[in-house]
């Protein structure tokens, strides 16, 4: 179980020995809805690392906790992190890492508006040296297949797979009686810091009504199978690039 802070600084060589592979959690504290806790986009990466260390020697930083939550800022118990700061501080998380000749670090990314600001703080710290940042944002690259079986509706906030993900992993945190449904689609990109909640009401992008347990099981054991595998490619220092298309 190689969890990076509770290793003492006198083990840290030993634990290095067995790995070139760190990996960082990426989340958020925000709105999902009336019926899942503001610590969804935790919570589920958090499942995925402990399959990770679990089964592999990568190295396991404790997350951020807290992401870029613009959108969801006027909804109760919502706490956004700026921009900058943000990449600044992805930017020196990575920067530590590498410091301690890791090669690659693997982000497990739970949370849609930290995507960019994870892209362009790594662009940065991966600027010089032999450095690699594969950020995984999880919902929407891993357990394809299992959400296709599965899911009866499109994807999204609080919606069917992410409501049926936290069933599974922490079902006592679900609140059904609750449930919120609402899709507000738009056909240009409105930005707008007082219509917020016209944007995303009730902090909800889909329809969990036919989310299950079950559902949440086969989409977290797909995705947490394949990290192992991400990571065991990455120890052999195979980058996860996928055969060219025919022209
Ligand atoms: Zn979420």
């Amino acid at each position: 179980m190689p969890f990076w802070q509770d290793l003492t600084h006198r083990d840290f060589p030993e634990a290095l020995e067995k790995t070139r592979v760190a990996v960082l959690l990426t989340g958020a504290l925000e709105a999902h809805g009336d019926h899942l806790p503001l610590g969804t986009d935790n919570i589920l990466p958090n499942y995925l690392a402990q399959a990770i260390a679990e089964k592999t020697n990568a190295l396991v930083l404790p997350g951020i906790n807290y992401g870029d939550s613009w959108i969801f800022n006027q909804f109760e118990g919502t706490i956004t992190i700026s921009p900058d700061i943000l990449v600044a501080f992805y930017s020196n998380v990575m920067k530590g890492v590498f410091k301690h000749g890791l090669r690659y670090l693997l982000v497990v990314n739970g949370h849609g508006g930290n995507a960019g600001h994870l892209e362009t703080a790594a662009k940065d710290a991966t600027e010089k040296g032999d450095r690699v940042v594969v950020i995984v944002n999880w919902w929407r690259d891993l357990a394809e297949s299992a959400r296709a079986t599965v899911l009866e509706t499109p994807e999204g906030h609080a919606a069917e797979d992410e409501t049926s993900e936290v069933m599974h992993v922490a079902p006592q945190l679900v609140d059904m009686e609750h449930k919120t449904k609402a899709r507000v689609r738009m056909k240009y990109r409105i930005i707008s810091g007082q219509y917020r909640k016209d944007l995303i009401p009730k902090a909800t992008f889909g329809d969990p009504s036919k989310a299950t347990q079950e559902k949440g099981k086969l989409i977290m054991e797909q995705a947490s199978d394949e990290l192992i595998d991400l990571v065991n490619q990455l120890e052999k220092h195979e980058l996860p690039i996928l055969p060219s298309e025919e022209p």
